[in-house]
């Protein structure tokens, strides 16, 4: 069905959308049903179960109660801006009880995991080093929900605001329990009452107040109150999660981090979710793969194996994996790289199946001649209005075969932008820019789309071109 009919029908159906918008399943229903069709929504995820069982590997991993064991948590801190998220990670990393000499340095690698005393036990926990909502975000986007329990920081001389509001319900949308931290306690005009007071409306009810939400007063910056916080995370732990995961089996987890490294190539930081990641280990994380030549922990040491809830920064994979891709440990080098391999394929397919259905204005005789198309659809912008004027007129102008129709579906002053290639993709049309170029967000929108926009200073070259184009594509004669 052409886009512009889908366009059309899903705005007599109400739902106002572009042809390269994302629309939910249950529209795609709707819609199927209105043309005449049966949907069958396949999610990439169905895709990439079917890869993996092709090559003998299940996409989840089943378990035996008895091989379970505790793993630590997973946390990641949120808040608004300048509550002093990155600060309590700082103060966070100083808390660790194990920070020797060596200890207290400690490496960005995307996540790290600290020990701390709980009723006389040392007990792990790992921390999400990227804090926010929107790397949380991204990562869920991409099927991974690797956070077990949400730190919400607010200030306590600033109460709650709206990055706080937004944090809070992203992580009641994903299920992810909330201790919150009032923080700057230290700080003139410091009011944690309040803040407790302000999230009773949101459904955080401190449990002073009988709800069972865990509110810790901190100082990040005189780190005061970071024992009795960890230990809120753990409590929290304790109460209603059931962190638990199977060392015994070849590893499975998460992305975390990944960037290309002038020395080392590709250095990922993956969290391990289940099973033991050992150096040697053949892995695959989204398109990358390879054998894990090093690993190293938060503290630049390097170390042989790594168990659940542990982050390590991976080296050996062939590129650079995205935040938020899955990894598997396989058999052998082979598969890891033969699934990739098809990963990869499939990926580059719907590049070009998306690509394909734009239109150039060289392609555009053929497509004509084949009879698959009957109308060059243009889009004009200029710098000026009297130009775009005076180009539409001569364009409308050019002498062509009935059969052949010149539409000029939109017109406009200024730099080219998103909407008109949105508009383009639609409507298969070609764009024109009249000493006007595209913004950034429009030049990348056209590139992945192949959105065809091209650029004139002289009115006499636009014309001269779309006319032999328009002349060239007439419709042979039989
Ligand atoms: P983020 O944007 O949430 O990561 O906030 P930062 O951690 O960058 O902190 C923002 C500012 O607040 C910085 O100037 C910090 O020094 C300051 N800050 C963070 N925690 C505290 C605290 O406990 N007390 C006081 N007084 N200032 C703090």
């Amino acid at each position: 069905v052409p886009p512009g009919n889908l366009v059309t029908v899903l705005f007599q159906l109400g739902e106002m959308a572009t042809a390269t918008e994302s629309l939910d399943g249950s529209t795609f229903e709707v819609l199927g049903a209105e043309l005449g069709y049966k949907i069958e929504i396949v999610s990439l995820e169905d895709e990439d179960k079917e890869l993996l069982e092709s090559f003998d590997i299940a996409f989840e991993v089943e378990e035996d109660e008895e091989d379970l064991q505790i793993r630590p948590p997973v946390v990641t801190v949120m808040g608004h801006v300048d509550h002093g998220k990155t600060k309590l990670l700082d103060a966070i990393r100083k808390a660790d009880v194990t920070a020797g000499e060596a200890g207290g340095i400690t490496q960005h690698i995307g996540a790290y995991q600290v020990w701390t005393e709980h009723d006389d036990i040392e007990r792990a926990i790992t921390f999400i080093d990227t804090p926010g909502h929107e790397a949380f975000t991204a990562m869920r986007a991409r099927g991974a929900d690797v956070t077990d329990i949400a730190i919400l920081v607010v200030a306590a001389d600033d109460g709650i605001m709206p990055q706080t509001i937004e944090a809070l319900n992203h992580a009641q949308a994903a299920g992810v329990p909330i201790v919150v931290a009032v923080n700057k306690i230290d700080a003139e005009g410091a009011n944690p009452d309040k803040v407790l007071q302000q999230l009773t409306e949101y459904g955080l009810v401190a449990e002073e107040y009988g709800g069972d939400t865990m509110f810790r007063r901190v100082s990040a910056l005189k780190g005061e109150g970071i024992n009795e916080l960890l230990d809120a995370v753990l409590l929290t732990a304790d109460a209603g999660l059931d962190l638990r995961a199977n060392p015994n089996r070849q590893a499975r987890g998460v992305a975390i981090e990944a960037k290309l490294d002038k020395g080392r190539g590709s250095v990922a930081t993956v969290l391990i979710q289940s099973g033991t990641l050992r150096v040697g280990d053949a892995i695959v994380t989204g398109t990358a793969y390879g054998r894990v030549r090093a690993m190293v922990d938060e503290h630049g040491e390097h170390i042989e194996e790594a168990m659940p809830s542990r982050p390590v920064q991976v080296q050996g994979l062939s590129s650079v994996p995205r935040a938020g891709d899955s990894f598997i440990v396989t058999d052998d080098d082979r598969t890891a790289r033969q699934i990739a391999e098809k990963r990869e394929a499939a990926e580059r397919n719907a590049q070009l199946a998306k690509a394909r259905k734009r239109i150039s204005l060289e392609d555009f005789t053929k497509a004509l001649e084949d009879g698959k198309i009957e109308s060059l659809n243009l889009i004009i912008k200029g710098d000026v209005s009297g130009a775009v004027e005076a180009l539409e007129e001569s364009l409308l102008k050019i002498e062509v075969d009935d059969t052949v129709q010149l539409r000029i579906i939109h017109r406009g002053v200024g730099a080219i932008t998103e909407s008109d290639v949105n508009l383009a993709t639609i409507d298969n049309a070609i764009i024109l820019g009249f000493n006007v170029r595209p913004d950034t967000k429009a030049r990348e929108r056209a590139t992945r789309e192949g959105v065809d926009i091209r650029f004139y200073s002289v009115i006499y070259n636009a014309l001269d071109e779309i006319e032999s184009s328009l002349k060239g594509m007439l419709k042979p004669e039989f």
